[in-house]
């Protein structure tokens, strides 16, 4: 359970105690499981969706309320109880944006009802050879007649193993471009690769899927052909703010399952709390996720202003993962052996931390993106 007096909402309170207790009723008793058993959470996606959460995705061109920051608040709840669950909503919240900003109206109102009802849609952009770069890729597009023809192969496909519909990325003729592919389509497969079980953020296997021949109409080319990666990279700058909200999400339970360990547990007579040394730990970690978190809100806020987004998601998801893989190895350490079990949750706070400093966009690309803006910005 969330410690309210420690973390208080920083958005409309009302929604915020809302969302807390649907996910602890609903997802939190089931995030042990997700994770040990690597299943999808349909169910559980599928019960936001009916409980009016998933319309807090929703942009204004999708009949939603478009607000970023109550965004935030939903990512930061969700992923305090379960990161896994919150990575599904990520992909389903990507593949919106992409509709959104890029689509076309017909798309648009063809998927509109389906994401209310809770459609489990991916976000395809990783290949075996394309990871970080995907200025070229190796599935590839070609017109026929009224048709676009796609084969190629995906990788690390989160939802991949119950998504109905994906955005794709692949490379026609003038360059890569994104497409919009409803799952089942003649030529589709998806299956368990090699490499797709993650030792975080483990939500059913991040999936491979072949296309081979795969059919699609004319009009699910989206947006404009050969701009697909500046679109790609577009829907990340949004997303990186709520992959942020999910890593302050982790932090957070970490700091709390802690917490209540050491004001528990005695050692020398006294509890651990009592030590300094557990105390000053404490301190530090405290501090740190209030940072994270406030970077989380200004760039939640960033993106309602329409400001500056990849600079201030980007710094938003480099400290706020980092921040959670510490704060989870401290609350390890001061859990002791017991925090080491695999039956306390300890290790799965650190697995999916660490998961995503990569996942989503590495550090090392959110660090290059962040001197770009500063570099278009220095004196000559
Ligand atoms: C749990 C999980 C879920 C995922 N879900 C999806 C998904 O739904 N859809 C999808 O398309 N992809 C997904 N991915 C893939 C993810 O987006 C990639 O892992 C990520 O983009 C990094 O690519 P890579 O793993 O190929 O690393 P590489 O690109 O091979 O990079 C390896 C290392 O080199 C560093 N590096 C690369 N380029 C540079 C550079 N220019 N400067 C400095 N350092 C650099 C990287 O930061 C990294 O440390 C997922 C990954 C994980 C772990």
């Amino acid at each position: 359970m969330s410690s309210p007096d420690i973390w208080r909402p920083l958005v409309d309170e009302d929604f915020v105690n809302r969302i807390r207790h649907h996910v602890s009723c609903e997802i939190l008793p089931h995030a042990d499981a997700i994770d040990k058993d690597d299943f999808y959470p349909v169910d559980i996606i599928r019960g936001l969706a009916k409980a009016g959460f998933i319309e807090i995705l929703l942009p204004k061109n999708f009949g939603g309320e478009g607000r970023f920051e109550l965004v935030a608040a939903l990512f930061e709840e969700v992923g305090y109880a379960s990161a896994a669950t919150g990575v599904s909503l990520i992909s389903i919240f990507q593949s919106l944006t992409m509709l959104s900003l890029f689509g076309s109206d017909s798309l648009i109102s063809e998927y509109r009802p389906k994401y209310r009802e809770g459609l489990i849609a991916s976000y395809a952009l990783t290949e075996a050879n394309h990871g970080s770069d995907i200025r070229s890729l190796d599935t590839k597009a070609v017109r026929d007649g009224q048709s676009w023809i796609l084969n190629g192969e995906k990788s690390f496909i989160t939802s991949g193993s119950a998504a109905e519909f994906l955005i794709i990325l692949a490379e026609t003729d003038i360059g890569v471009s994104a497409f919009a592919l409803p799952y089942g389509l003649p030529g589709c497969e998806k299956y368990v690769g090699e490499f797709s079980a993650t030792i975080g953020l483990r939500n059913g296997p991040h999936v491979n899927m072949r296309l081979n021949d795969v059919r699609l109409p004319l009009d699910h080319l989206i947006g404009t052909e050969g701009k697909g990666v500046r679109q790609a990279v577009t829907v990340l700058d949004y997303s990186r703010t709520f992959a942020a909200a999910i890593s302050v999400g982790i932090g957070r339970a970490a700091f709390d399952g802690a917490l209540a360990r050491a004001t528990g547990r005695t050692a020398f007579d006294q509890t651990i709390s009592s030590f300094q040394g557990i105390q000053w730990y404490f301190a530090e970690m405290l501090a740190d996720i209030d940072a994270a978190r406030l970077l989380v809100y200004r760039a939640a806020r960033a993106l309602d202003d329409h400001e500056d987004i990849a600079r201030h998601s980007s710094t938003a998801k480099l400290i706020a993962s980092r921040v959670a893989t510490e704060v989870a190895s401290k609350a390890i350490q001061i859990g002791g052996a017991w925090g080491t079990s695999v039956n306390t949750p300890f290790g799965r706070y650190f697995r999916d931390a660490k998961t995503y400093e990569i996942g989503g966009g590495s550090s090392e690309i959110l660090k290059n993106t962040i001197a770009k803006f500063l570099i278009g910005r220095m004196p000559k």
